[in-house]
């Protein structure tokens, strides 16, 4: 990876672990695990994604929203995932190696280079699937 390439975020400092750790502090001051319930995380989760959204909606196809705002509810994403995968006992970043694994078996570079094609239209020609890759 070259250092144009070089992700914006400070996870190699910054552990996910190192995180965690903070959130468990903050959740435990304010006795709040009693409120993360699975479901209720879940849904939380998909909240603050159409927070994201929402930050969007309405601007220009390349419009990009405030970095504060678009960074806050980032954060309430990380923050949320972090609650819900820490509840149920899943490591976050083990389940996103385990899936981009998944994918590169379901999305083979010979057939879903340059299409946006979910991967069991792969085997259509080009232009004759409905479905964008996204799960
Ligand atoms: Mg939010």
């Amino acid at each position: 990876m070259s250092a144009q390439e070089k992700p914006p975020w400070s996870s190699a400092e910054t552990p996910l672990a190192t995180l965690d750790e903070a959130l468990v502090a903050f959740n435990r001051a304010r006795d709040w695990e009693q409120f993360h319930a699975p479901k209720d995380l879940a849904m939380q989760l998909s909240v603050e994604a159409a927070e994201v959204l929402e930050l969007f909606l309405w601007k220009e196809r390349d419009g990009v929203p405030s970095r504060e705002r678009l960074t806050d509810e980032l954060g309430d994403v990380l923050i949320t995932l972090s609650n819900l995968a820490r509840r149920v006992g899943i490591d976050p970043l083990a389940a996103a190696q385990q899936k981009l694994a998944k994918n590169a078996l379901r999305y083979p570079v010979a057939l879903a280079h340059g299409r946006a094609d979910k991967y069991d239209a792969l085997h259509e020609p080009v232009g004759e699937a409905d479905d964008a890759a996204s799960d």
